[in-house]
């Protein structure tokens, strides 16, 4: 058999050792004589992984008591509209720093339901650097304060947290979810799709703190509203109940490996590997400021359009699949998530190597 490095910024890879422990238990899932596809989310067995899932989650990240972990579906692009629909209820107004696409996008869809303010953007830097933040321009009284943690298309992440004192801060956290330890406590909601460090595409998850459940306007769908969502547990529809369960398998790989600072250490590693060779090479250029550079997402280019193309064709050729960059940028990108291993990047540090000696 044999497995390509695959870099795809999502839906991507997962843990060899998770693959294989779902195969085994695809056809009997442990005795029940049936597969998590087709068994009840209401049955005692299924109970077990989402509620399992639920606790794993707050083990390895931390949650503090009083947030919830809400299983949803729709994606990280339905947030972008339940964000608002939860939480612009008191002053109607919002704070957005716009980083990227997913962050201009959140910006968009919270224009539909309130007064939205852009604190800040690096558009005109072609979203390469996350930008300076001036306090002047916050909005005192506002219900929220959005950012996207992680820029899955630029490979840019915030260095640190903006101060935001009272106005509960939230983010798009999708392509930096378990990457490392995050202060949970920080945050007012967090939010993801799975299918970048967690779990198969059909997942969406979110950590919301207590005190801003049932704020929603009276005319949100119910199932986008996260107090109903916390009160039926996450089940009040269907719950996408094959990827949870891989969420729990991928949680307890996590733990095995010695958790997120464990994890964190391991990425970062990476990253480095990456990116020292990318600054040492005469060919591969890296476009963002290195405080803002993401440890999951590293974007590159060669100088020509023709050098892009051929890389892309030979690494593809070489089993280094998905590496051209967003379709919207151009150039490169290698997503290593948690589960490459480091010697799927060491193979890639050399390919490119390789590559530069024979083109450059
Ligand atoms: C992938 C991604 C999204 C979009 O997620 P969907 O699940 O496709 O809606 C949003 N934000 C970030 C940061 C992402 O990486």
């Amino acid at each position: 058999m044999a497995r390509v490095y695959n870099f795809s910024a999502g839906p991507s890879m997962l843990p060899e050792s998770v693959l294989n422990r779902a195969a085994e238990e695809m056809l009997d899932y442990n005795g029940s004589g049936q597969s998590v596809m087709e068994m009840s989310h209401r049955s005692k067995v299924y109970e077990e992984i989402i509620f399992g899932a639920q606790s794993l989650m707050r083990q390895v990240m931390g949650i503090p008591e009083n947030y919830k972990v809400l299983f949803l579906q729709g994606g990280a692009s339905l947030q972008f509209a339940a964000v608002p629909l939860n939480l612009l209820t008191g002053s109607g107004k919002a704070d957005y720093v716009v980083t990227g696409q997913f962050a201009t996008k959140a910006y968009q869809e919270a224009q539909k339901y309130g007064e939205i303010n852009l604190v800040a953007t690096s558009k005109a830097q072609t979203f390469s650097v996350i930008p300076d933040l001036d306090p002047a321009a916050f909005t005192p009284d506002a219900d929220y304060f959005y950012i996207c943690h992680n820029n899955t298309i630029f490979g840019t992440k915030w260095p640190e947290l903006p101060e935001t004192g009272d106005v509960p801060l939230v983010a798009d956290i999708s392509s930096s979810f378990l990457s490392e330890p995050m202060d949970v406590s920080k945050f007012g909601v967090m939010f993801g799709g799975a299918q970048k460090n967690v779990a198969p595409a059909g997942l969406t998850v979110a950590i919301v703190r207590e005190d801003l459940l049932g704020r929603a306007r009276k005319d949100i769908p119910t199932v986008m509203d996260w107090k109903q969502v916390v009160d039926n547990d996450s089940m009040y529809n269907t719950p996408p109940c094959w990827p949870i369960y891989i969420c729990k398998l991928v949680l307890e790989w996590i733990q095995t490996l010695g958790g997120l600072e464990a994890l964190k250490a391991r990425n970062q590693y990476k990253a480095k590997l990456l990116y020292d060779f990318i600054d040492n090479s005469a060919m591969f250029t890296n476009p963002v400021r290195p405080d803002c550079r993401s440890m999951m997402n590293v974007t590159f280019v060669a100088p020509s359009e023709d050098l892009n193309n051929a890389f892309v064709k030979a690494a593809t050729a070489a089993g280094f699949v998905n590496i051209k960059g967003h379709r919207s940028v151009g150039g490169m990108r290698a997503s290593i998530y948690n589960a490459m291993p480091v010697e799927g990047v060491e193979a890639l540090v050399a390919f490119m190597a390789d590559f530069e000696k024979k083109n450059g």
